[in-house]
């Protein structure tokens, strides 16, 4: 009997060329200046990051512009035994989505100084920002978020965001 095939290596390689939209260019801007800039919609409210064009919900164009902190709070997470392609990190790793404070929408960042095993929803952290001199127009910027001494937020204020 001939052993069944269960996976193989195929290198594939894709370049395309991104061309982002007014909203998302400025976002871009200021991102490689160090700042979260989301936008809220005027209908419901809810502040978005990265920020679209328009509220996807409500179906009408964002105006204002709202300062985004670097804290917040980790709604969900995941515990990843597979290393990034283009990016050596110790395995596991925890990858985390965020609702950076002041926004109604989470991020997915990397999440480090803790041990997987003791990473939990809820948990406060805080964006650890790369270099300045390696900011770039990229979410990448932050390196990654650590947890912060703070109680952890109570699950009925993210639910939502789940
Ligand atoms: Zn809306």
């Amino acid at each position: 009997m001939t052993e069944p095939i269960t996976g193989i290596v195929t290198p594939i390689r894709l370049d395309y060329r991104y061309t982002p939209g007014a909203s998302t260019s400025q976002f871009l801007r200021s991102i490689k200046e160090g700042k979260l800039v989301g936008r809220r919609c005027p209908r419901c409210s809810k502040v978005y990051l990265p920020p679209r064009g328009g509220c996807p919900m409500c179906g009408v164009e964002f105006a204002e512009e709202v300062a985004i902190k670097n804290t917040g709070t980790m709604v969900t997470f995941a515990v990843v035994n597979v290393n990034f392609a283009n990016r050596a990190v110790d395995l596991p790793y925890v990858t985390a989505e965020v609702a950076f404070d002041g926004t109604d929408t989470t991020t997915m960042v990397l999440l480090k100084g803790v041990a997987p095993e003791e990473a939990r929803m809820g948990m406060r952290v805080k964006a650890h920002w790369l270099p300045e001199s390696e900011w770039d127009y990229s979410l990448v910027n932050i390196d990654y978020v650590e947890p912060i001494d703070e109680p952890d937020a109570d699950f009925e204020s993210f639910k939502e965001l789940l």
